[in-house]
Formats: structure tokens, C-alpha cells, sequence
């Protein structure tokens, strides 16, 4: 059974909590944190799916190349980081055909910044319909303090442009849900970023298994940014300290541990080989 590994390609001023804070201060540090991911895949020997922030590739044009030359997948992770909450229709159709002629090719895939899908921020389903999209990993299936759609489906389909906690066939979309851990009724987020770095191996393998026994893929991610030990740290309110910075030093070795145990591939290798 493979399952899907994805990476959230920013700078570590670009997260929700983050951002207002680093205005007056932005080091960039995606030089160091995208040649540790690529290491990192590299040892794995596999391929992942790469949600990158346009406003980085447009100022560093090697980005892409440098992935592209490691053969993995280039998707969208919206133009500076604005999640669907902020932006309309207009704006985010804008911002992909701005990647789009960016990266010289028409993109497969998005994630909205701060995994912002759900039924408030729907009419997003369509614009990427309409842009030529196949698929769109943004939706949370729990409910977290910033984000979540508790009742979502948890494996892939393709959402109703109505209504998407449900299945809708006939939409050519096709929606990957991140790994969430089902507990007596609870849905716990475990797909990665804080919630990788709180929990144990044990458990996201636990819900990585229990997934895959029913004949799904886990859809797990992290940030480039959780890879640089050298990560500024920003003074923030407590509660968002501890969301962006808990055990940061630990996700490189929970990735080492988990990319061992499981197979893994990007988005487009699996829906070639699974779903087209
Ligand atoms: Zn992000």
C-alpha cells in the first residue's frame, strides 16, 4: 500500500501565526530548508509532492528547478500565502494563472495556505475545476482551532460543489483529505506541521496502518521550514509559540522513522496509478 507524502514549500514567515510578527523581519532561509528536504527524499528515494508559495518561486527561480530536477511534483500553495478566507474567485483564479505562467505549465494541484476549505470557502472547488485542476488536498477532516471540516470525508473523493462533506461523482475534482486518526467517535489531526511534532511515531503510524488496511492512502505533509534547525523564532503569545515551535528539532527525526516504515509517493503518481 502507498501512501502520499506532500510538503508545504514556504518561508517560516509565512504561517497564519507567524506572519504579522515577521513583517519588519523576513531572513530567508528556503535556500538551506529546501536542500534538506530534497536530501531527505533523496535518502527515501521517493518522490513527493511539492505545495509551493508563487511569491518564493518568482523571487528564486531555482526552486522549481531544483525540484523538477528531482523529479518530484510541483503544485500550488497560493501566490503569498493568503488563505481562502481572504481572497474571492477573481483573486484566486488570478494567482493560478500567475503560477501557472511562472512554472511554464498548467498545475495539477493546490492546498489552500492554513488548510482554509470548507463549505464557507467552497466556491474555491470550481475555480480550480475551471483552471484546469485535477485535484485539491486543503480540507482537514477534524476540527482544529484554526481550521477543519469535522464531519468531512477522511479518504479520497471527488466534493460536491454544494455541499462538501459529500461525495459528488459527476465532479471531475478530486479531493485528498489529510491523515486524521479516528478515536471513539474523535477525529485527531495527525497529518503533520504541529500535529506530527506533538504526537508519537506510534500513533500516526497507528493511523497510517488503519487507513491503509481499509485500502486508502494517508495523506501526510510537513513544512521545509520544521527541517532548519535555525528557524528564527519570533517572540509570540504563548499559545501560538507552542503551535509553530513545539519540538521543532524533532520533525526531521519522526519524518526519518516514518518514510522508513511506509511507502510513499506524490499526488500524480498515486491518481496515475490508482485513480486515472
Ligand atoms: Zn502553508
Amino acid at each position: 500500500m502507498v501512501n502520499i507524502l506532500t510538503i508545504d514549500l514556504e518561508e517560516w514567515y509565512h504561517p497564519e501565526y507567524v506572519k504579522r510578527e515577521a513583517l519588519s523581519y523576513k531572513k530567508e532561509r528556503i535556500q538551506y530548508s529546501l536542500k534538506t528536504t530534497l536530501d531527505l527524499l533523496n535518502r527515501h528515494n521517493l518522490k513527493a509532492t511539492f505545495f509551493i508559495v508563487g511569491e518564493l518561486a518568482e523571487k528564486n527561480p531555482e526552486i522549481i528547478k531544483n525540484i523538477r530536477e528531482n523529479d518530484h511534483e510541483i503544485a500550488f500553495h497560493g501566490y503569498n500565502h493568503k488563505p481562502l478566507w481572504n481572497l474571492n474567485a477573481d483573486i484566486l483564479r488570478t494567482e493560478i494563472r500567475n503560477f501557472n505562467s511562472l512554472i511554464g505549465e498548467k498545475c495539477a494541484g493546490f492546498r489552500a495556505p492554513s488548510f482554509s476549505l470548507s463549505n464557507k470557502t467552497k466556491w474555491a472547488l470550481k475555480v480550480l475545476e475551471n483552471c484546469g485542476c485535477q485535484y485539491d488536498s486543503s480540507l482537514f477532516p477534524a476540527k482544529t482551532p484554526l481550521y477543519g471540516v469535522w464531519n468531512a470525508p477522511t479518504t479520497p473523493y471527488r466534493p460536491s460543489h454544494e455541499n462538501i462533506t459529500e461525495e459528488d461523482e459527476k465532479t471531475k475534482l478530486w479531493e485528498f483529505p489529510l491523515l486524521v486518526y479516528k478515536l471513539k467517535g474523535i477525529k485527531v489531526p495527525v497529518a503533520g506541521g504541529f500535529y506530527m511534532r506533538f504526537f508519537s511515531v506510534s500513533l500516526i503510524a497507528r493511523a497510517i496502518k488503519k487507513l491503509n488496511q481499509q485500502g486508502f492512502p494517508a495523506v501526510i505533509f510537513f513544512h521545509n521550514w520544521e527541517l532548519d534547525p535555525d528557524t528564527p523564532r519570533l517572540k509570540l503569545g504563548l499559545y501560538k509559540y507552542f503551535v509553530t515551535y513545539h519540538k521543532l528539532r524533532e520533525t526531521s527525526k519522526k519524518l526519518e522513522r516514518l518514510l522508513s516504515k511506509f511507502r510513499f509517493t506524490s499526488i500524480k503518481e498515486y491518481m496515475e496509478s490508482y485513480i486515472a
